[in-house]
């Protein structure tokens, strides 16, 4: 209380989006100890670019997350059902919980990290409302899936080959934006905008939806929102590829907005993986942002201020 901390001095704005595996861990089956091992390699990444020098906010997702709780709901109906509004702001919690601790013990200052739990508005009027594309939470056999309260979709094959769809809609607003650039401001460090933000509409009032933002597209806008200088999109590859997975795939190194929109035009990158990636930094440096960039954890600060990862300046 009343400790008056110097801000982290007026070292670059990152925003840095923790994708699944580096929160889970790779394999599975994602006990607690994966997902804190998992976490504490990730907030090694962090801290060291924050020792460099940068003032970063994180932002997450929770794909596997909100799909346990679903799924424990599913097995728990005795119990009041939540809608998914609610199970996100949950693993907001948990996540930003896991994280801040692993953080705050690995960079042991005054200054603790802090989780904002973060609203995402979405337009009521975004046509994803009438096409629901995001499969979540358990699978179902074709007969299960017709007793569901909600929309479900063929997605895979096999014996349960259905999967609940919620509505992706694009995110136009975060709601607690100045909170967190006033605690920026501050030199504290922030974890928001997990799992793409609570998707929420605001007629009047403001109110949750049942619906998933991308969270590559909510962690842009929260860049730009904040005014950060650059986007950093850690996942479990180390570039985008042009060709990925074919014989001659080859990894973009540095690559200006044209260039990476003509691969995107052409369908290089894998939709609801890779694309969602490719187009939140495309967008942000179209929009003005010094660089943008995708890799893996532990090529956090050379993707910064080196030469790894795909690297997108204008
Ligand atoms: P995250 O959970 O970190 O958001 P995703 O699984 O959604 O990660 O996206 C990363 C994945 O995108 C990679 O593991 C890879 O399989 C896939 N991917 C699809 N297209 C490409 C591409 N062109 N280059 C690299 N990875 C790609
Ligand atoms: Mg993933």
């Amino acid at each position: 209380m009343g400790i008056n901390h110097a801000p982290d001095g007026d070292g670059e704005l990152v925003v840095v989006a923790l994708g699944g595996n580096t929160l889970l861990g790779e394999h599975g089956p994602w006990t607690i100890d994966e997902q804190r091992a998992a976490i504490e390699e990730a907030a090694r990444h962090v801290v060291g670019a924050i020792r460099a020098g940068y003032r970063v906010v994180l932002t997450h997702g929770n794909g596997p997350q909100v799909g346990n709780l679903l799924l424990q709901q599913e097995n728990a109906p005795d119990t009041p059902q939540l809608p998914l509004d609610v199970l996100v702001a949950e693993t907001q919690a948990q996540i930003g919980y896991l994280l801040q601790q692993a953080l705050d013990n690995e960079l042991a200052t005054e200054t603790d990290f802090v989780t904002v739990v973060t609203q995402v508005v979405v337009d009521p009027s975004d046509p994803a409302f009438e096409r629901p594309t995001k499969p979540v939470g358990p699978f179902y056999t074709e007969a299960d899936a017709r007793e569901r309260p909600f929309e479900t979709r063929r997605v895979t094959s096999g014996d349960r080959p259905y999967r609940r769809v919620v509505p992706s809609p694009a995110p136009t607003a975060i709601v607690e934006a100045d909170e967190i650039q006033r605690l920026v401001d501050r030199g504290d460090r922030v974890v928001c905008a997990g799992g793409g933000g609570v998707p929420v509409i605001r007629e009047g009032c403001l109110r949750g939806v049942e619906a998933v933002v991308d969270k590559d597209s909510a962690s842009r806008l929260l860049a730009a929102e904040i005014g950060a200088t650059s986007l950093v999109i850690l996942t479990d590859v180390d570039h985008a590829y042009v060709n990925y997975g074919e014989p001659d795939e080859r990894p973009l190194r540095e690559v200006d907005p044209d260039e990476l929109r003509r691969h995107l035009d052409r369908g290089e990158f894998g939709e609801g993986s890779m694309r969602p990636k490719v187009e939140a930094c495309l967008r942000f440096v179209e929009a003005g942002g010094e660089l943008a960039a995708i890799t893996a954890p532990t090529n956090l600060e050379d993707g910064l201020c080196g030469e790894a990862g795909t690297r997108v300046t204008d």
